[in-house]
């Protein structure tokens, strides 16, 4: 039986009123490049998508969503059988705490949005009673390692990938990535700066290789 892969990708969209929203710079290319990898290695793919700039990949099933709220959902009715979860998209930490029916008028409207927090789905994944190999990605500015450890830990993951931000050339937007895989035991893996796809490549074979390990 081949493995199911639920990825997410992309950013979120949390509207203020129906023409302005609380987004990120998410593209979406690299929770896209792991579908296809994991397409092309013969695994059932499900992707969960936020309004990318980009077409997913042909041929994967995919389920777009606008806000983090949608795609908790989309991703807990999707959640049954999956042998792998990486949560690659770039949810809104934020929402604002009222969605507005029609535009707000410049003259009218207030200086300030008062915000909520959205659900923080990894975690609550990592949470749940589980038997799937759940991974997640730390985009960081800074102490990259110690920052994405902590993630790892506070969301009980099996394998976090952690990217410096901030830096031209890698990471949102660009087609290219550098990151370090980090391991629930401490193991880690520096990938150099190579394309999203080739990162994607790798990610998804370390992913099978654990789950294989795991159903010996
Ligand atoms: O804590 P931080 O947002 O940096 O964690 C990033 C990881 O958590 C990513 O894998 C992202 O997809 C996931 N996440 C989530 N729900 C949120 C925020 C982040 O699932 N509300």
């Amino acid at each position: 039986m081949p493995f199911k892969f639920l990825i997410t990708a992309g950013p979120t969209r949390e509207f203020i009123d129906p023409v302005r929203f609380i987004s990120n710079p998410s593209t979406g290319m690299m929770g896209f490049a792991l579908a296809a990898s994991a397409m092309k290695m013969g695994c059932d793919v499900v992707l969960i998508c936020g309004p990318a700039h980009i077409k997913p990949p042909v041929g994967v099933k995919t389920v777009s969503v606008t806000s983090a709220v949608e795609m908790e959902k989309a991703v807990l009715d999707n959640l049954k059988g999956a042998d792998a979860v990486i949560m690659a998209a770039a949810v809104s930490d934020f929402k604002p705490a009222r969605s507005l029916e029609h535009k707000v008028k410049k003259a009218k409207a207030g200086l300030s949005i008062k915000l909520r927090r959205n659900p923080d789905i990894l975690l609550k994944l990592g949470r749940k009673k589980h038997d799937y190999f759940l991974a997640g990605f730390a985009a960081e500015t800074d102490d990259l390692i110690d920052n994405a450890l902590s993630k790892l830990r506070k969301k009980k993951l099996d394998m976090i990938i952690a990217n410096l931000v901030g830096k031209s050339g890698t990471g949102f937007g660009s087609e290219y990535n550098e990151a370090v895989i980090i391991s629930k035991d401490g193991n880690l893996r520096r990938l150099p700066r190579m394309t999203k796809q080739k990162m994607a490549g790798i990610i998804i074979s370390e992913i099978a290789a654990n789950i294989r390990r795991s159903v010996l």
